[in-house]
């Protein structure tokens, strides 16, 4: 898991991605492979893998990251109709890519439970 992870070249700049959203904290981008009008994908500036693996010492990056896709969200007009945010965390949790973020996913009704 000490690879450097697809998210670290997008957030260098190395590769190039849709951003939507940057602060002190966070940078957000549109997922290449959107399962709703609206999937973005909210990091942290920080390198942490996921919130398996944060530490008290992340709070703070971690508090960011959902402020960001508050902000995100407001900024897609999806925050009145609604959203889903998911963290998925190891590999029975779906995540494929081992640097910490947030699925802010909206813009149609979102079925539950997911898969
Ligand atoms: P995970 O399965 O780890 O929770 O989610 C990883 C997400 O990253 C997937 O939804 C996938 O489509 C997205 N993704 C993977 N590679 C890239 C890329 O190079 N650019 C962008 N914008 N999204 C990516």
């Amino acid at each position: 898991m000490s690879d450097v992870t697809i998210f670290e070249k997008i957030l260098a700049g190395e590769i190039p991605c849709d951003k939507v959203y940057e602060d002190e904290y966070t940078f957000a981008f549109r997922d290449i492979a959107a399962q709703a009008p609206t999937h973005i994908l909210v990091i942290p500036k920080k390198k942490i893998v996921n919130i398996a693996s944060s530490t008290d010492e992340d709070h703070e990056y971690l508090g960011k990251v959902l402020r960001a896709a508050r902000i995100i969200a407001e900024q897609e007009g999806i925050s009145e109709k609604g959203y889903r945010l998911v963290f998925n965390n190891n590999r029975h949790g779906g995540q494929t890519v081992d640097y910490l973020h947030c699925h802010l996913i909206g813009g149609r009704p979102l079925g539950w439970p997911p898969g």
